[in-house]
């Protein structure tokens, strides 16, 4: 066995800790080949590294619980749900002492088949229908994170109507955004999440504030704390220092007013991950040190408490832990005219999956890496854009991408860190079916979800 980078390329970051190519060349993770698995599961198939999940589900909850036990609160790590849930992850997320968010009656609802208490969930969303607040309520979730006026109205009255009392927290938004290596900031905000903590019209009470009575004045609902998430694909601390600071003064003004500290705040989620071979990743115990320095110096300045924190990451904990195994199709060289008047040949290489599977290159331009898997080539290297079979020229999986030139019809490529954003945003588009998520650990799979059916397609359409 030796280290993945078969191809040539300074490769391994994207790829999970366990990838290794072994003596034919084959790439493998948690301890099974990349030829078995397909041979097993078939192509296309998301494949999940179940101990990388758990090794990073934990290295955020260590790197969070010590930076802020230093500066004398605690944390909570929710799993952003959203990225990739199924039961099977939902129990990892638990078992490495996550909490698990969720975003929908769907999400909510496989998050509690897979044993989660309803205590340890949370429920996001700027359009909950009736039918979700009357389930995360049935649940006895744990916390509600309401995102407008209407909503705090429908939630109490519902609350109230059942008897019960219903935990929320309110989503501001604080006019951080953040991603990449920069953060901005805006005071109104052009968007739907959240209410702004920017002044109303006139210099009046902010739609925050505004918010944050009226839950108060509803005793169908308890205040926990206040929520914030800036963005995705973050990868300092910066806007998450600046969002909090946002925050704890939100929290000491609401304190001042009406006595009532609250006693959580959540900073969302959106860590970022290397999605290529030359990309860094984020350090959760370099930025959880970061985040709570600023939040331990904001409170000291503002006089108050330290709030128990919580974040939600997603990505992060689930990204670098899956993979996509497809098998090539078609490969066909396309002569291109560049801007200089020159010409020179791209390789096109077709997958068995696309845009159906992975929409995120359509929907974002994201980039990804990818390898030959079942062999090593030492073939002179090729331009390859890797292409799905969707009837759409934007079917793109990796725009660009050099491979041996000999890849060919029946070779397998993986696809790196496509374990968040992948089976969660896929879609039947061309009525393909949706591929499988088979768990992988020690040398062992499983299949987690199974892969959809011509008979699934046909038994949803009514005729
Ligand atoms: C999307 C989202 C997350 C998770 O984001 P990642 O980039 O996957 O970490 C967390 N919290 C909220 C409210 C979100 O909308």
């Amino acid at each position: 066995m030796s280290a993945v980078g078969g191809t040539g390329q300074p490769s391994g970051t994207p790829w999970p800790a366990s990838a290794l190519r072994d003596s034919d060349g084959a790439l493998a993770v948690g301890g099974t080949t990349t030829t078995a698995l397909a041979a097993e599961h078939g192509t296309p198939a998301y494949v999940l590294d179940e101990g990388e999940f758990r090794l990073r589900a934990r290295r955020f909850a260590d790197a969070f619980g010590q930076a802020f036990e230093q500066v004398g609160t605690g944390v909570d790590v929710y799993y952003a749900g959203k990225a990739l849930l199924t039961k099977a992850v939902a129990r990892w997320a638990r078992e490495e002492g996550l909490r698990v968010d969720t975003a929908s009656g769907g999400e909510l609802a496989v998050a509690l088949a897979a044993g989660v208490p309803g205590a340890e969930l949370g429920l996001h969303g700027n359009n909950k229908s009736d039918g979700e607040l009357e389930a995360a309520l049935d649940a006895g979730v744990g916390r509600i994170i309401v995102d407008s006026l209407g909503e705090i109205d429908r939630l109490a009255d519902l609350a109230q109507a059942r008897g019960v009392v219903a935990p929320v927290m309110l989503r501001v938004t604080t006019g951080v955004h953040a991603g990449g290596h920069e953060f901005i900031a805006t005071a109104h905000e052009d968007q739907k999440f959240g209410l702004s903590v920017s002044a109303g019209p006139g210099g009046g009470d902010s739609p925050a504030v505004i918010a944050l009575l009226r839950v108060l004045e509803r005793p169908s609902l308890r205040l926990l704390g206040i929520h914030s998430h800036i963005g995705s694909q973050i990868l300092d601390a910066d806007g998450f220092a600046e969002a909090a600071r946002t925050v704890l003064r939100l929290r000491a003004h609401l304190g001042i007013r009406t006595g009532v500290l609250v006693d959580e705040v959540d900073l969302g989620g959106g860590y970022g991950i290397a999605y290529l071979p030359q990309d860094s990743e984020l350090d959760p115990f370099r930025v959880a040190h970061e985040i709570a320095r600023a939040v331990a110096d904001a409170c000291r300045e503002l006089g108050t408490p330290l709030p128990r924190i919580s974040i939600e990451p997603g990505r992060a904990i689930v990204g670098p832990a899956g993979i996509t195994v497809y098998t090539v199709g078609t490969v066909k060289p396309v002569v291109v005219t560049s801007d200089d008047g020159g010409t020179f040949t791209r390789l096109y290489v077709s997958v068995d999956g696309g845009m159906s599977d992975n929409i995120r290159p359509a929907l974002y331009g994201a980039a990804y890496h990818a390898e030959i898997a079942n062999r090593r080539s030492d073939a002179p290297l090729a331009l390859v854009r890797v292409v799905g079979k969707h009837c759409e020229s934007g079917d793109i999986v990796v725009d660009e991408l050099l491979l041996p030139g000999d890849v060919r019809p029946g070779d397998l490529l993986a696809v790196a860190a496509t374990g968040a954003y992948g089976r969660s945003m896929a879609s039947n588009y061309n009525l393909l079916t949706r591929p499988p998520v088979i768990g992988v650990l020690d040398g062992a799979s499983r299949v987690l979800v199974r892969r959809e059916t011509v008979d699934d397609l046909l038994a949803l359409d009514q005729g």
